[in-house]
């Protein structure tokens, strides 16, 4: 029996007729899930439908007791976890252990939330009445999560569904479903009803979404994706009226100013551009550097990139691994090749690798400018763009020059600009002095067209619970 076949449960595996899952690094086949018709998920969604009443009317210690079983289960099956992370999306090991830790921290983060969702009374505006508002359960929801954080979308979304009481059906992407599959069979064994989480990986994920979005019985929809289909979707959403939660692509402002301490931005760098080989919508998009530091931030970062190793995320020595398919490397081939023939500089990399097929060479291209398509666009592979900048000003200016607004960071060594630079930058999440962001506490989402709601923290439980006004009169003895 191998990593995969242990965990998952044998319904999901279609080993004549099933969808593919195919190994980033090599191209081999990892194994054929089921899929599913319109019709069944159809079925599903009646089921979860039918099941959640139950489940939201047990007590909120009930539902907080599953989910720290099926939190335990998630940590006692680490290592098979990432393992199958990494086999279908390729991030190294290493950070597939991280993404496992990291999804595995809202389920514990939400198993506890259960038990605070506290609603309010307000002082009434007349005597011998009284006012309460109640948090409910949406209902029924669905999600569709992408591959690049295989593991953590599916908990970030479901843990806070189940706590709060709903019941949740979702799609992951067609590339990565096996991490969503094992969690799901995880949550089976931690007792949560199969009907309250359902994992429906799809061929067709157009016609799965359209569902999604249209169906009467569907109250929420939650994505993590690209802007161009999460307009879709909001756009067919709005036949039903549902609650939204998107969290869409960045295009995220790196900026190292003169004073800040330059090996602190390097190191913070490293891992905002590098991480998961630049596949994250957090990512580093463009290294906005102030110019009395460049030369020397630039030489620091091409030389701690060009030692990256590059190869299959199974090898533990690895630190980039491949990007997903071919459109993501022709998509940075692409514009990384459009820069350099704009007037950007190759300072290292700058081509594929020759670890496999879909190997790209960490790359640090200069003198990139802010309508260069590499800087309107997100990269999505290992190639910082650096952008040289004059002042505050101007460093505010290019960061806000973009209709995303998820995340940004800045690095400074003055009080009072990191205070007034926060301020200034036009985004759901600012890092100062420090390259990742993500935890469980905290709420993770963006603003314009980066989305709308927030996952994480107490915040991200408000997304799956609705206030109910209620009025009580005649009081007066
Ligand atoms: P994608 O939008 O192509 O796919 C995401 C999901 O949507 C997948 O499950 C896919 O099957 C599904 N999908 C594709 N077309 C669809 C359609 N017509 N109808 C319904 N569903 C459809 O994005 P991707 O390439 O998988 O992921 C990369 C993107 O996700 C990047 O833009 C990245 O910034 C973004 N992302 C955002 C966050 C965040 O939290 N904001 C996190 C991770 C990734």
């Amino acid at each position: 029996m191998n990593i995969i076949s242990s965990i998952l449960s044998p319904d999901a595996l279609d080993d004549s007729g099933g969808m593919a899952v195919a190994n980033p690094a090599t191209g081999e086949e990892l194994a054929r899930v089921r899929t599913y018709t319109a019709q069944e998920v159809d079925g599903m969604i009646h089921a979860a439908e039918a099941a959640r009443r139950d489940w939201a009317a047990e007590t909120a210690k009930f539902r907080a007791d599953k989910l720290r079983d099926w939190f335990n289960l998630i940590i006692a099956h680490r290592e098979q976890l990432a393992e199958i992370c990494t086999l279908e999306c390729g991030k190294p090991l290493a950070e597939a252990r991280a993404e496992l830790d990291y999804a595995a921290s809202f389920v514990e983060w939400f198993a506890e939330e259960a038990r605070r969702a506290y609603g309010e009374t307000i002082p009434s505006f007349a005597a011998g009445k009284e006012i309460l508002v109640r948090k409910e359960p949406v209902g029924t929801c669905a999600a569709i999560t992408p591959w690049n954080f295989p593991l953590a979308m599916i908990t970030r979304k479901s843990a806070p569904a189940l706590a709060a009481g709903c019941a949740m059906v979702m799609k992951p992407s067609e590339a990565t479903p096996l991490s969503a599959l094992a969690l799901e069979a995880l949550a089976v064994k931690a007792g949560i009803p199969a009907a309250i989480l359902r994992i429906v990986p799809s061929a067709d994920p157009a016609e799965t979404g359209r569902l999604f979005c249209t169906h009467p019985v569907i109250r929420k929809i939650s994505f993590t994706g690209s802007t161009a289909v999460g307009k879709l979707l909001l756009e067919q959403a709005g036949s039903t009226v549902k609650k939204a939660c998107m969290e869409l692509g960045g295009n995220a402002p790196f900026i190292v100013f003169e004073d800040a301490d330059i090996d602190a931005a390097v190191e913070g760098a490293m891992i905002a551009k590098f991480r998961n080989a630049g596949q994250a919508c957090i990512g580093a998009n463009r290294l906005l550097v102030q110019q009395g530091v460049h030369d020397r931030f630039v030489g620091a970062l091409a030389e701690r990139a060009a030692a990256l190793k590059v190869g299959n995320g199974m090898d533990p020595e690895s630190q980039i691994g491949p990007l997903i398919n071919d459109r993501a490397l022709e998509k940075v081939e692409r514009l990384t090749d459009a820069a350099l023939g704009d007037g950007a500089t190759r300072v290292c990399g700058g081509g594929r690798h020759n670890a496999g097929a879909q190997f790209y060479t960490p790359t640090v291209l200069t003198g990139v400018r802010q309508d260069m398509a590499i800087a309107q666009q997100e990269i999505f592979g290992p190639v910082a763009s650096i952008i040289p900048f004059a002042d505050e000003a101007e460093a505010i200016r290019i960061a806000n020059d973009t209709r995303s607004g998820l995340a940004s960071y800045c690095y400074t060594g003055d009080l009072g600009r990191a205070w007034r630079v926060m301020g200034a930058l036009e985004y759901g999440m600012v890092a100062i002095n420090e390259g990742l962001l993500g935890t469980e506490v905290a709420p993770f989402g963006g603003i314009k067209e980066s989305g709308i709601g927030r996952e994480g923290s107490r915040h991200g439980m408000d997304e799956y619970l609705e206030l109910k006004y209620v009025l009580m009169g005649g009081l007066r003895g």
